[in-house]
């Protein structure tokens, strides 16, 4: 909701940022750092956001981490994945300036922020031609933002409150000055300079996403339940341009019914995906997230995993994969059949898909469905039921290398900013454009970007700049 009629206000600030994930608390950070007052608002009483359940996994290029660990790239070699994935469809401009400030980025989460990140060189995702992913050292975005929200609470420029929706915006003709924020049973009225949108896209709104991303209409749903695409909506009834709002984040590998992230380390590292009837039915290495559209079209919407004890082996790295063990997701049998009887999947079509995956990691026959990093599977074999999940929306509004919101003649709307899913994202169209980390780069990168800018360009209106 727009309110056209300023004033009335209970109090004002500098910056407002709505969203306590990792996009609005690298936000408030920024902006803080820069020397502005920041009120940051979380919509859920507990900031269980996409973030705090991702899995930490922040990609960036030529970061010290990374050259310690001996891997030596550019910003331009990590942008050309991220276009070889998306076919090439997202904002050239925004897509380079994103690869070449996640170093920026890395670091100074690192040194000004205080997360603990250590480098992932032990397996690759999708698309990823290079070693290139910094995350917290158990894999959970729950550590980072934990990190994250001590360094923001104890910054004396920032106010969190939570179990506090921003409700509207208030606007002076577009130029956005203030936010309207239910409290409990309060409305206020909050004015302020700059207004951060860093509340996500609209994968937790069911109508919304039946209109933009219908295959996913009845998928479950695993991201933050208050991401409802309100932000979006405001900055499009301000005259916003928005682009790309078929595109999304799904998951391929979520055990079911646990409602466990299994990584997909276990497919890349050579697993394979077979449904009830022990069938293989897609090259599962393609990437997740368009895999999980063919999962999805299996029997009763499940598939299973099949892996060995090497990949059972590092998947336990991962906080998620223990929790999936201890909750019983995970089967283990010395031989298939017997797999295959614990699953109560066909033994003869496990066997049969798995001895002709088998063939192809030997080079004797082509892989069935064209899948090239195909890896020998040697007993105990390992087997977790999975389905195909909504994860998040990748667009939204169109922005600028700063973050500012753009209507269609790249006019700005005054003192409007957005970043991770509220924004239009570098995954172009569809399930299959993103590239693994494009979620956090431009959740936390643009959020750094907005924040520093922000407070820039009220110092600058403060000396008459
Ligand atoms: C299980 C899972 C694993 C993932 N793993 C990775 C990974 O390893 N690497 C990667 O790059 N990406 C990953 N992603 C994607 C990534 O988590 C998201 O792209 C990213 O976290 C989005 O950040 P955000 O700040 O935009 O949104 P969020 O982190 O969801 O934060 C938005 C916040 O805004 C709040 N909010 C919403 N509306 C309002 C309102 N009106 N007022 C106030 N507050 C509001 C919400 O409650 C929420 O807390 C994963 C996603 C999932 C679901």
């Amino acid at each position: 909701m727009i309110d056209s009629n300023p004033g009335n206000y209970s109090f004002d600030t500098a910056v407002v940022v709505i969203g306590g994930g990792g996009c609005g608390l690298a936000a408030a950070l920024a902006a803080a750092q820069g020397g502005a007052e920041v009120l940051l608002l979380e919509k859920m009483p507990r900031p269980w956001s996409n973030t705090a359940r991702s899995g930490g996994m922040i990609p960036a290029a030529g970061t010290r981490l990374q050259q310690a660990a001996g891997v030596v790239e550019t910003a331009v070699h990590f942008a050309e994945d991220i276009w070889h994935k998306n076919g090439h469809t997202s904002d050239p401009d925004l897509t380079l300036h994103l690869a070449a400030v996640s170093k920026t980025l890395v670091e100074w989460l690192v040194d000004d922020v205080g997360v603990n990140l250590v480098f992932i060189d032990d397996f690759k995702y999708p698309g990823h031609t290079q070693f290139r992913m910094h995350a917290p050292p158990n894999r959970t975005g729950g550590a980072l933002v934990a990190d994250m929200r001590r360094a923001a609470e104890n910054h004396p420029h920032i106010e969190i409150v939570t179990d506090a929706p921003a409700v509207g915006l208030i606007a002076d003709g577009d130029a956005v000055v203030g936010v309207i924020v239910q409290h409990g049973a309060q409305t206020e009225r909050i004015q302020c300079q700059k207004v951060i949108l860093a509340n996500n896209g609209f994968a937790g709104n069911p109508e919304m996403v039946r209109q933009y991303c219908p295959a996913m209409a009845d998928a479950l749903y695993f991201g933050g339940e208050g991401n409802t695409g309100e932000g979006i909506l405001w900055g499009m009834e301000l005259g916003a341009a928005v682009a790309f709002m078929d595109a999304y984040q799904a998951h391929a590998n979520v055990a079911t019914p646990h409602g466990i992230l299994i990584t997909y380390a276990v497919i890349m590292e050579g697993g394979v995906h077979v449904n009830r009837h022990g069938q293989r039915f897609a090259d599962e290495s393609t990437g997740y997230s368009e895999h999980a559209l063919a999962v999805l079209q299996q029997p009763e919407g499940v598939a299973w995993a099949i892996y060995d004890e090497r990949i059972h082996q590092l998947a336990l790295s991962f906080d998620d994969y223990r929790e999936a063990l201890a909750a019983g997701a995970v089967h283990t049998a010395v031989s298939l059949p017997d797999l295959a009887a614990q699953l109560n999947i066909a033994a003869a079509g496990l066997a049969d898909s798995v001895a002709s995956y088998q063939q192809a990691t030997r080079g004797e026959v082509g892989d069935l469905y064209g899948r090239s990093d195909c890896r020998s599977l040697t007993p105990p074999y390992y087997g977790v039921k999975v389905t195909g999940a909504l994860f998040h929306t990748q667009g939204g509004l169109k922005v600028d290398r700063n973050g500012r919101v753009c209507k269609p003649d790249g006019a700005f709307v005054p003192n409007l900013y957005a970043g991770g899913g509220a924004a239009a994202g570098i995954s172009g169209h569809g399930p299959g454009g993103y590239l693994s980390g494009n979620g956090l780069l431009t959740a936390l990168g643009l959020g750094m970007l907005a924040g520093q800018h922000a407070a820039q360009s009220i110092k600058a209106r403060e000396i008459g700049d």
